[in-house]
């Protein structure tokens, strides 16, 4: 028979440290003691009053004027195309808050809506992070963002699962209830897929490790964590969060899973036979993908079993590169437009100049990520002039992209206006 496990410092029931246990929660001698609790009575007793100080749930807006429609529009002003993840996302961040939020306040019947986790499956650059960042930041609650790639199982060299909710516990300015809404965005999630048989890529065995201390966290458990200088706690040497209400959303490009996806739906080859469908080797199936295909992939059952909602992400293509430099409410465009405008320069890019830009970030594929240290190679010698441009139009022309050829000038002044070009 396994011996018993604190929950909160996962110590294991000894004569020197014995666990205790009631409704399901284990607390060993020590801790008992840190919390200056007498019995496990006693310690579930001040555990109530801590949540009781914080009586009602609730998060930085008026939830009851929002709706997924809400929460998709708002993503849009951010976030380029993208359209069947953002709607599925709207959704789920809606049931999520509202679950918590009508379900923790209202204890009037006992039907539990169960939490729902996301996965996102796209590609690098498609918009992912960009998705929780944004949600976060409309309702208000912390988010803290992870690689997966830097988790390793406790005891290995690396960083512990738990980092990632103290990291929360930081952005929430270390309030316990705020952590306990937060959003947890953990990247990378397929690169701690385990080796399996239909993968010949040699990956780090402890992956497996990582994916069930993830499992530990986001199937909802109260976790016990550092809070690192936190202000809230001085005279503790750990905090325990609850996840229960945490929202993780966990993103990865899965490289290879259209394969295993193409194989479950009708084999490799191109072709047709009675029950299998036509397959396209060219095309993406990440939309068709079900369970089976991760697991495949080398992910645990019970780790996909707790993110219920998959959303996938296309590729960014040339045209929604061009939109994400322009259309979004804090576009690079707009924000160099900006930057320029304070020393009265009238920024403005040239149609082609822009489609080069967006096929230079397409060549380097990192997606839209790309798109930032093009524009800041490209403008750093404009913004090193800028007080020469002072009083002009300056048009970013497609030669001054490709050749670094100087840009186009027109000064500002209308009774004057003649076309000049940059003659240094
Ligand atoms: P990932 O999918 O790898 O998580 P991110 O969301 O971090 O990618 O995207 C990196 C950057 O690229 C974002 O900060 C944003 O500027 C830009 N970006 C990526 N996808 C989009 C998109 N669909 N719409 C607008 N900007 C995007």
């Amino acid at each position: 028979m396994s011996k018993k496990q604190c929950s909160l410092c996962s110590a294991i029931d000894s004569d020197i440290n014995p666990v205790f246990s009631k409704n399901g929660l284990f607390i060993c001698r020590d801790c008992q003691n840190r919390y200056g609790a007498s019995s496990i009575d006693d310690f579930i007793n001040r555990l109530d009053m801590d949540n009781e100080s914080d009586d009602f749930y609730d998060i930085g807006v008026d939830f009851s004027n929002t709706s997924p429609k809400i929460l998709k529009a708002t993503l849009d002003e951010y976030v380029i195309g993208q359209d069947d993840a953002k709607k599925l996302l709207s959704v789920a961040v809606y049931n999520h808050y509202k679950r918590i939020l009508y379900q923790n306040n209202d204890n009037s019947d006992d039907v539990e809506i169960a939490k729902s986790n996301i996965l996102l499956l796209g590609p690098t650059g498609s918009g992912k992070t960009l998705m929780a960042q944004t949600f976060a930041r409309f309702l208000n609650v912390p988010i803290a963002i992870s690689d997966a790639t830097s988790l390793t199982q406790a005891g290995y060299v690396g960083e512990d699962v738990e980092n990632i909710l103290t990291r929360l516990y930081q952005a929430a300015d270390y309030d316990v209830k705020r952590t306990e809404m937060g959003i947890v965005f953990i990247d990378e999630i397929d690169k701690i897929a385990r080796v399996g048989e239909n993968r010949s890529i040699t990956r780090d065995v402890s992956g497996e490790g990582v994916q069930q201390a993830l499992l530990k966290i986001i199937e909802g458990s109260v976790v016990n964590i550092s809070p690192q200088g936190g202000r809230k706690h001085p005279h503790q040497e750990f905090v325990p969060i609850n996840t229960e209400n945490i929202l993780f959303i966990c993103g990865g490009a899965f490289d290879g899973l259209n394969d295993i996806i193409k194989r479950r739906l009708g084999g490799n080859m191109l072709g047709f036979n009675s029950d299998k469908k036509i397959i396209n080797n060219d095309e993406n199936y990440f939309h068709l993908v079900d369970s089976s295909d991760l697991m495949n992939y080398g992910m645990i059952p019970e780790l996909i079993g707790r993110l219920h909602i998959i959303a996938t992400l296309n590729e960014i293509n040339q045209d929604a590169m061009l939109n994400i430099l322009l259309k979004p409410k804090n576009s690079l465009i707009k924000q160099y437009q900006k930057i320029f405008a304070l020393d009265n320069v009238e920024l403005e890019f040239e149609e082609k100049a822009l489609k080069l830009i967006a096929q230079k970030a397409i060549d380097r594929k990192t997606g839209a990520r790309a798109l930032r240290a093009i524009m800041e190679s490209l403008m750093v010698d404009l913004m090193f002039d800028i007080k020469d441009y002072e009083g002009y139009k300056l048009i970013v022309t497609a030669d001054f992209v490709s050749d670094s050829k100087p840009p186009m000038l027109i000064k500002k002044n209308p009774k004057n206006s003649k076309k000049t070009k940059r003659t240094d």
